[in-house]
């Protein structure tokens, strides 16, 4: 199991909780144009639907932050009522200024440092955003990010490093750099009035070994909660894998509150695979449940078909598909297993050890797929409509294990089932 949580403090995020000993929070960022009111409302539905607990969108014209509290009221009627985050840079102080329905409807600024403006405009440009935040009661993540870092800061701590006796190399400088603006920053809110627990920091790189000490000496620097994700992290495979990889070492380390995948999306891609990505991480790294887990084995020369993979896939989607309503109606069903097995080898043992499994017939097996509930044999299924039969059971399993939400008054705890 992984290390306590570290930050102590807890920020609110309207009814979200993140820190302190929060679950951590999976988070999320829409791609359409938020001028789009339409558009943007379902994309934020979508990902609400699918896990995320915060969606954050992108402010970024007059016409975007017109549209913020349309899209919230729009949200609301729907019965979605995940906060929104919006995304500020350059003018985020002008937009916030000239559009208080925009400033009002946002649970959450998200501030970065590094784009608030240059020179002598950068100190009041980020008094004024913070000012803002501060008379809405709004919290506020400080969000560096070295594609755009503070390139005054970068320059006076390149220029100390090359005074010293040994300077450090340019990329221990950068690092240094990415955590002393947040913290900096950090500092400067309070200054200006931003209370202590309403302060999130993140400092997002693409690299996961600059993740991976970057936030290091974060966590070491400050107890503000954090944000963890790799920002730029790419497309597919390569961008689930890095992201996974600097997480969880992080994670492990009871380092970060919250977190997102920044996934590119395929072309017309589904944009809420990086609420699902995030949520796996989590779930198989034991911090959290959302779903139940799907146990299904490689295959391997045994399972010469592609019965195996399909029905894989298909209690996958099964899953997916019922859980919305399954979380809604039973009690604990997210912490389910349900083990989908190739043949004899492993699969009776691994069904067994899952709440209910099935063990299908690798090549030269008797066609025959014993099902296991609790680590009982209950019945053997065979013939064209294993898939079928197999779902049916998972559902009845769901029925008679978990408790009904609303039963949970007449029925002891004792009855939970799993
Ligand atoms: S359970 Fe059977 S089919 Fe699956 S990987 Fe092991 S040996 Fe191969």
């Amino acid at each position: 199991m992984a290390a306590p949580r570290r930050s102590s403090v807890q920020v609110s995020i309207a009814s979200v909780r993140v820190g302190g000993n929060a679950p951590i929070v999976v988070q999320s960022m829409t791609n359409t144009d938020t001028a789009d009111v339409e558009g943007t409302v379902q994309q934020v539905k979508a990902l609400a639907r699918a896990g995320s607990e915060l969606v954050r969108v992108t402010v970024n014209t007059s016409e975007a932050a017109a549209a913020v509290a349309p899209i919230r009221d729009r949200l609301a009627q729907m019965g979605v009522n995940v906060p929104l985050i919006g995304d500020f840079h350059f003018n985020g102080h002008k937009l916030l200024r000239e559009h208080p329905a925009c400033a009002e409807a946002l649970a959450k600024y998200r501030i970065n440092p590094g784009n608030v403006g240059r020179g002598s405009k950068r100190d009041p440009q980020y008094v004024e955003m913070i000012e803002t935040a501060c008379r809405y009661e709004k919290p506020v993540r400080i969000g560096v990010n070295w594609g755009s870092l503070d390139q005054d800061l970068l320059t006076r701590m390149m220029d100390e490093n090359s005074s010293r006796a040994e300077p450090l190399t340019a990329q221990e400088v950068m690092r240094n750099a990415v955590v002393s603006s947040a913290v900096e920053s950090a500092r400067r809110a309070e200054e200006i009035g931003m209370r202590h627990d309403r302060i999130i920091l993140s400092a997002k790189v693409s690299g996961v070994q600059d993740l991976i000490a970057i936030y290091t000496a974060l966590a070491a620097r400050c107890e503000y909660p954090l944000h963890l994700g790799l920002t730029e992290a790419g497309m597919g495979s390569k961008g689930i894998v890095a992201s996974t990889a600097g997480m969880s070492v992080l994670l492990q380390q009871g380092i970060g509150d919250t977190i997102r995948v920044s996934l590119t999306p395929e072309p017309n891609g589904d944009r809420t695979n990086e609420v699902i990505v995030a949520q796996e991480i989590l779930q198989t790294m034991g911090l959290r449940s959302f779903t139940p887990m799907v146990v299904a084995c490689p295959g391997c020369g045994r399972t010469t078909s592609t019965f195996f993979q399909e029905l894989a896939q298909q209690i996958q989607s099964h899953i997916r598909h019922r859980m919305p309503q399954w979380r809604r109606e039973y009690e604990g069903v997210e912490d389910m297993t349900v083990a989908v097995m190739g043949c004899v080898v492993n699969g009776p043992g691994e069904s067994k050890h899952a709440n209910i499994g099935i063990s299908l017939p690798g090549t030269g097996e008797r066609p025959i797929a014993p099902v296991y509930e609790d680590g009982e044999k209950t019945v053997t299924l065979k013939g064209d409509r294993i898939a079928e039969e197999f779902q049916n059971l998972v559902e009845k399993y769901v029925a008679r294990s978990f408790v009904r939400r609303d039963a949970q008054s007449t029925v002891p705890q004792a009855a939970v089932g799993a």
